[in-house]
């Protein structure tokens, strides 16, 4: 329950100014009620709504009525087909603020969900006590909501000195195919990215996340019978163990880097066969931009290193590789330190109590927003728990809080950035 405010200020008619009225704390208490039933009311609403990754109709659905309340909102809305796998559509919307060459903010959500087409019947959200159940009701339900809650706060207190972008997306439970490359451009172009998906269990707010990039290496020998000593042979699976186990040194759990061999493939199926080809498929993990960069140059100079040859001939493999997935890090710069800090005095301020900022080691569609310039934070949505089950639950008072200090907070950072704060990092004004 949300700490209940003993008055409330009203307008006074005689003397049209606004002054504290002390009110009986019941007309208080339901004041507020009421305004929490709005949200609950949109949050059962959405998840009674199957909106499963693959359930293309579900997830449309979804947008429509998530672009609709944007609509009301100033937001001009436009929705993207994916061209490179079957999904729902990208909900992108935009509102200008009318200020000239305005910072721009974006706001990341999802609407589908994980759970499976065969527990579609079971879709239901119940109220026990505090908490709403249901499939998607924390992730990421309660972040489109939570979301809302803070537009209607900021835009219709203050006239917004920033221009918003929202961005939806259909398919984030599955990586989000057909729309990375359209999120790392809005990040590009937006000054700070906020991420509503579900926070931790204790309601921190996630900084940093790891990045990923796939690797598959193909190398390229000379096969043959394993039995014959002619001239001209070259074994591609011994050059891929070569580099592999040297590969495998990079690993580093302290560093957060990590190269996982997943697999590797050849055409032979014979104990008496030298192959041909060899595929390997590498996950490689890294916390920051930097350590990236080591892991690509470490894993090109093993990959152009030659190690097995033809005794006879001194052929050698040739190798090369495709990166068929580029997940880059979220990392925290000094700039988002600052903005972190502004939103936990926000949210101490306004509710008496501690959120931190931490890393969470799974990737999210905010990854794919960070730059080097930017400022990406993510976990702004509900505080809840059993996520991707059917019976996940979010506490419904959770979503109130955090849309209200994240109002608290563009209040401040309206002022930060206007008064060239932006350039001063670090020298923040108390
Ligand atoms: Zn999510």
């Amino acid at each position: 329950m949300i700490g209940v405010p003993l008055c409330l200020k009203l307008r006074n008619e005689q003397s049209n100014r606004f002054g504290e009225v002390i009110m009986p704390i019941q007309v208080v208490r339901n004041f507020w009620n009421k305004r929490n039933r709005e949200p609950q009311a949109l949050l059962n609403r959405l998840v009674e709504i199957n909106s499963q990754s693959s359930y293309v109709r579900g997830v449309n659905k979804i947008q429509y009525l998530f672009a609709s309340q944007l609509k009301h909102l100033g937001f001009q809305c436009l929705f993207l087909n994916n061209s490179v796998s079957k999904s729902g559509r990208l909900l992108f919307a935009r509102r200008h603020c009318g200020v000239k060459n305005a910072p721009l903010i974006t706001l990341v959500c999802h609407s589908d969900t994980v759970n499976t087409n065969d527990q579609r019947r079971r879709i239901i959200c119940e109220t026990k006590g505090s908490r709403l159940i249901g499939p998607g009701v924390l992730d990421d339900k309660s972040g489109m909501v939570t979301l809302l809650e803070f537009l209607k706060l900021y835009i219709t207190e203050d006239p917004p000195q920033f221009d918003l972008a929202v961005v939806s997306s259909p398919n984030e439970e599955i990586g989000s195919p057909g729309f990375t490359e359209i999120f790392h451009n809005v990040g590009r172009r937006s000054f700070l990215v906020i991420g509503f998906e579900p926070g931790t269990s204790s309601g921190h707010v996630i900084s940093r996340r790891n990045g990923n990039r796939w690797y598959k290496i193909l190398i390229k020998g000379k096969g043959g019978h394993a039995g014959r000593f002619e001239p001209g042979k070259v074994n591609a699976l011994h050059e891929l163990s070569c580099k592999i186990s040297r590969l495998h040194e990079l690993n580093d759990f302290k560093r957060q880097m990590s190269i996982n061999l997943s697999r590797v493939e050849t055409e032979s199926r014979s104990y008496n066969t030298i192959s041909d080809v060899a595929t390997a498929y590498i996950d490689v993990r890294f916390s920051n931009l930097a350590d990236r960069a080591y892991i690509h140059d470490r894993l090109m100079e093993v990959l152009n290193s030659q190690n097995v040859f033809c005794p006879a001939t001194q052929m050698a493999c040739d190798a090369t590789y495709e990166i068929e997935d580029d997940c880059p890090p979220l990392a925290q710069n000094q700039k988002a330190t600052v903005y972190l800090d502004m939103f936990r005095e926000s949210y101490r301020d306004l509710w008496k109590e501690d959120i931190h900022e931490v890393a969470s080691e799974g990737a999210s569609d905010l990854n794919y927003f960070s730059h080097q310039d930017n400022v990406v934070f993510d976990g702004l949505g509900g505080v809840g728990g059993r996520m991707h089950c059917v019976d996940e639950w979010v506490e419904v008072d959770s979503i109130s809080k955090r849309a209200r200090a994240l109002g608290a907070f563009f209040k401040e950072l309206q002022f930060f950035v206007h008064r060239g704060g932006e350039q001063y990092v670090g020298k923040r004004e108390s």
